[in-house]
């Protein structure tokens, strides 16, 4: 079996270019973050555009891109690298932070403050004027390639006392703040996404923005852009767009049955 070549950047390069609709001057912006490799922090609500705008920028500023979805048992040497013990001996593998680092891609950490506080520091090093990751295990300390550049993604809604980046971390970082597209660039968003008439579409976001009022009212969370997407493909499939909405939109966001009914009730009033 021929072995992948984990630092071919070729097989981080997104090929296609992909869809992904500004809601503002997001994307001249990022380029003048880049042209000084800022490490940037994306902020805002699952499911509103944050991955597939560093898709998009990755693809325009036509670099590799390394993803990792963070989670709270991930530990250092997940991000780092590790020894392996394979029948020849031990062997080095490098983590997806480190193969970033040595091949200039953007490396997007995402949903960062899932990860522990000890695992997130160890990009401390990168993201100062040092650029370079210290393989403490291994001994060695990789110097960043220039093309480097630390992006990570959070959820404000989901920060508690125990789970928040430090300000030593946060501080290393220019930020955006993303939301939920305005109505009308959100509904061309479902329609081209999902392949439905745009009318179709601007229902869809209405609902959404009801249930988008009850966050913080029996809801922890509104109907993300990602769920509309859902939504559409199915009515797109042919399923009635009141199944369809019960499926993608109610269903994976509750368990409330009061809550259950009330949007149930919403999406009827439109469909
Ligand atoms: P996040 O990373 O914020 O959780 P994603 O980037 O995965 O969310 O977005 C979820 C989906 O919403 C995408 O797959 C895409 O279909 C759609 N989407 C959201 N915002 C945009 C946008 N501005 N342009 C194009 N698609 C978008």
């Amino acid at each position: 079996m021929s072995e992948i070549n984990a630092l071919d950047p070729q097989q981080y390069v997104i090929k296609e270019e992909p869809y992904y609709c500004p809601v503002g001057d997001e994307v001249e912006l990022f380029e003048s973050a880049y042209a000084s490799r800022m490490p940037m922090m994306l902020k805002g609500p699952t499911g509103c555009g944050k991955s597939r705008f560093v898709e998009y920028m990755a693809h325009k500023l036509g670099k590799p891109l390394i993803t990792v979805a963070c989670n709270e048992d991930m530990t250092a040497s997940d991000l780092v690298g590790r020894f392996l013990i394979d029948p020849q001996g031990t062997k080095w593998q490098d983590g997806p932070l480190t193969v970033a680092a040595r091949i200039g891609a953007i490396c997007y950490l995402d949903e960062v403050v899932e990860a522990r506080q000890d695992t997130t520091v160890v990009i401390h090093p990168l993201t100062d004027h040092r650029r370079v990751l210290p393989l403490d295990k291994k001994g060695e300390l990789v110097e960043a390639h220039p093309d480097f550049q630390l992006v990570i993604s959070y959820n404000p809604g989901y920060q508690s006392m125990m789970k928040d980046l430090k300000q030593s971390t946060k501080q290393r970082f220019g930020g955006f703040s993303f939301d939920y597209p305005a109505e009308k660039v959100e509904a061309e968003i479902v329609s081209k996404e999902a392949g439905i008439e745009l009318s179709v579409a601007e229902k869809l976001v209405q609902i959404a923005q009801r249930s988008r009022n009850l966050k913080g009212h029996g809801l922890d969370e509104g109907m993300s852009t990602r769920l509309l997407v859902y939504a559409g493909q199915l009515i797109a499939k042919g399923v009635s767009p009141n199944k369809a909405c019960r499926m993608a939109l109610i269903t994976p966001l509750t368990d409330d049955l009061d809550i259950l009914d009330t949007l149930m009730t919403t999406v009827e009033t439109f469909f």
